[in-house]
């Protein structure tokens, strides 16, 4: 199948090296978000984000990226993906969402947290366990020989039966030499479909799920995503390979 075949299979040495990038980019994400407090600006963020990633002498993947200006993506209450760093002050009881792209050795590595500020009102909290067991339930299916729409079904599965949704117009990818490489993960579908999972395959897979409609809007400045209907959006992503015995989760960071 032609789909299949765009598909790159990492060399064992290859999933090596991605799994350094992944440890690397662990870390760096656990000490970020343990710098996260209110009356920060979300630029305060992109600042601490730069100095981690040089300080473990990587290049942040993002920065530049289509002319993305920061060097993480800080995406705060009802903005799902790619806010702009900036002016913007966090606030108690915000949720402040981060995606963070690494490279190391040529190779990419991506994984995304949403943390609260200070004490969340109650939905927000189930919002973020929702999200967060989507993605695992999501990982869980990236196994040899499933589909892989039983990772996109898992997940839209999860999220629907707690009543909450699934935001379409953004996806989970491939992921190697390239920030984005075949295929598109979508976090909805039906199962058992699209190409057969192979052992080296290496996927960045990141449910976002919304309190209220599954619908986006994008802002004036061309990249900041909000909801359509303005209620909170939480994001949760993982770079996972898949391995002969089940999921290796690259960025699994021990706290997040
Ligand atoms: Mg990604």
């Amino acid at each position: 199948m032609k789909t299949e075949s765009l598909i790159s299979i990492k060399t064992v040495q290859e999933i090596e090296v991605l799994r350094k990038a992944g440890k690397i980019l662990s870390s760096i994400i656990r000490e970020l978000t343990c710098s996260l407090k209110s009356g920060m600006t979300t630029q305060a963020i992109d600042d601490v984000a730069m100095n981690l990633i040089e300080s473990h002498g990587v290049e942040a993947a993002f920065k530049g990226y289509r002319g993305f200006p920061g060097a993480v993506c800080v995406s705060v209450n009802q903005q799902v993906v790619h806010g702009v760093p900036g002016p913007r002050l966090i606030l108690e009881g915000d949720l402040v969402s981060i995606d963070i792209g690494i490279i190391y050795q040529k190779y990419y590595s991506d994984t995304a947290v949403t943390v609260g500020i200070g004490k969340i009102k109650p939905k927000l909290q189930r919002l973020l366990e929702v999200t967060r067991a989507a993605l695992y339930k999501g990982i869980a299916q990236a196994k040899v020989g499933n589909h892989l729409s039983d990772i996109s079904a898992a997940v839209q599965g999860h999220v629907e039966a707690q009543g909450l949704s699934v935001v379409r117009d953004f996806v989970g990818h491939g992921i190697g030499q390239k920030l984005h490489e075949p295929p598109e993960i979508p976090n909805f579908g039906l199962p058992h479909r699209g190409p057969v999972l192979k052992e080296g395959m290496v996927f960045a897979i990141e449910p976002m799920v919304n309190l209220g409609t599954w619908q986006t809007k994008i802002l004036a400045d061309g990249w900041t995503v909000e909801t359509a209907d303005g209620q909170h959006s939480a994001h949760f992503e993982h770079t996972i390979a898949v391995a002969a015995n089940g999921p290796e989760i690259l960025t699994e960071n021990g706290s997040i």
